[in-house]
């Protein structure tokens, strides 16, 4: 069997790193000459469009997936008309868009923060009744880590970013600090005392498999550690949490590794967002659950059994973004290095270490000598 994968960055290569000894073989598909996964598959180096590349790689290949949910959806109905396209069309029309994902979750009884339309001032200044201040204005398309958002604690501070984004009434003015995105969706802000995230997978049967969901930590809006099983989680939300999945996957009818971001709050679960692909929040299960998230997204896909997502142990992801980290790490006992084969830069995530223990106690150790060791 052979796998074609839209974007050929760390994801991918992953993904063919960890379908190589199921025998199967993998093109990666990628606008960037350099893109790292060229380094472990092949690369076909196009544009995100319907090119003569993109027909040769469809050709080529018998299943299909990706590694980033702003996959343009009419190249994802051109493969879809095909070949087997997994997650699908369906993930990626709800993922793109955050209003529709929202909606999505309120449809499915998911618990989500309140949130209204933005495309011009006066529904930009009506959020205020419609959610309250604080509250937060994302694009609804093309946002991640943080970017493209806007944070609303005051009425001056709502009146200024009016102005900011949408200076003339009636007039529908563009972001020029966000790719021209001109609909924003207002969120209120949620008062978390933790982000969780879960990490689930469903084959082509409708059968589905959970990771212990992991707390997240971040730093300047990237993800910077990962501890799973998230310390301290009530058995009641774990249930909840994958009652949750179970729902997102079934409604779609998801083939894949699916990803769903959660705020916990005192008042309980409130969903922020999902991926429909792997997540950088499920790293840690290379080495920390019987079967990674990578091995377990290629099975689903190739239509293979899927593989025991128990926990070896307790254990972190640290993710190095814009730093190295000194090969020394590898002499701490259980301790990984995995590299991406990218340029250092700033902001840039370039590989990842994951880190298993006996206890949160040694992993909190070990945690501190690996953040010791990063340059
Ligand atoms: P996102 O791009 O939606 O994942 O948001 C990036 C980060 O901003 C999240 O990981 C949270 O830390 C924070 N954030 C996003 N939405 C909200 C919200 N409604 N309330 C509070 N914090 C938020």
């Amino acid at each position: 069997m052979k796998i074609g994968v839209l974007g050929g960055g760390q994801l991918g290569r992953m993904m063919a790193i960890a379908g190589y000894p199921l025998g199967i073989e993998f093109g990666l598909y990628d606008p960037t000459k350099d893109a790292c996964g060229g380094q472990v598959a092949r690369l076909y180096n196009a544009s995100f469009e319907v090119t003569d590349e993109l027909r040769k790689f469809v050709d080529e290949h018998d299943v299909f997936t990706y590694e980033f949910e702003n996959v343009p959806l009419e190249l994802a109905e051109y493969i879809a008309q095909h070949k087997p396209l997994y997650p699908g069309k369906d993930a990626l029309y709800y993922s793109q868009h955050r209003l529709r994902e929202k909606q999505l979750f309120l449809d499915l009884d998911i618990p989500v923060t309140k949130f209204s339309k933005v495309d011009d001032r006066a529904s930009l200044l009506s959020a205020e009744q419609e959610v309250g201040i604080p509250f937060i204005l994302k694009t609804t398309t093309l946002g991640y880590d943080g970017k493209g958002q806007y944070r609303v604690t005051s009425q001056q501070e709502l009146v200024e970013l009016a102005d900011k984004l949408f200076p003339e009434e009636g007039e529908a003015c563009q972001d020029t600090n966000y790719a021209g995105v001109n609909e924003y969706i207002a969120e209120a802000f949620v008062n978390f005392t933790r982000e969780l995230s879960i990490i689930s997978v469903r084959d082509t049967n409708g059968d589905c498999v959970f990771y212990s969901p992991a707390e997240n930590e971040h730093r300047d809006g990237i993800l910077h550690l990962s501890v799973a099983p998230a310390p301290n989680l009530t058995d009641e939300k774990l249930s909840a949490l994958q009652a949750y999945a179970k729902k997102l996957l079934d409604k779609l009818g998801y083939v894949g590794v699916l990803s769903i971001e959660f705020f916990e709050t005192d008042d309980g679960l409130v969903v922020n967002e999902f991926a429909p692909r792997v997540h950088n929040s499920g790293h840690w299960s290379m080495e920390g659950s019987i079967t990674g998230q990578f091995e377990n997204h290629i099975r689903a896909i190739a239509g293979l059994p899927l593989g025991d997502t128990t926990n070896r142990s307790v254990s972190a992801m640290y993710n190095l973004v814009g730093h190295d980290v000194d090969r020394k790490a590898m002499s701490i006992p259980d301790v990984h290095v995995h590299w991406y084969g990218k340029d250092i830069k700033p902001k840039r995530k370039v590989g990842h270490v994951n880190v298993l223990a006996d206890d949160y106690a040694q992993l909190n150790q070990k945690i501190e000598q690996v953040d010791g060791l990063v340059k």
